[in-house]
């Protein structure tokens, strides 16, 4: 397993720990809309996730 797949990994890892246990980027409990850019964080590490895998497939062949 290269280091990419070990990156890409986390980034999944992370990326469902928000999904599932509610990790906020703001945890100070009001809501001010930071339930809208957790999405959108979710979405950003998936897509770099998807990204490294595919850099990682090139490097590696
Ligand atoms: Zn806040």
């Amino acid at each position: 397993m290269g280091v990419l797949d070990e990156a890409a990994d986390i980034l999944d890892h992370v990326a469902d720990r928000i999904e599932s246990h509610g990790w906020s980027l703001c945890p100070c409990g009001d809501k001010h809309g930071q339930a809208r850019i957790d999405a959108r964080v979710l979405d950003a590490l998936r897509g770099d996730a998807d990204l490294v895998r595919t850099a990682g497939a090139g490097v590696d062949g």
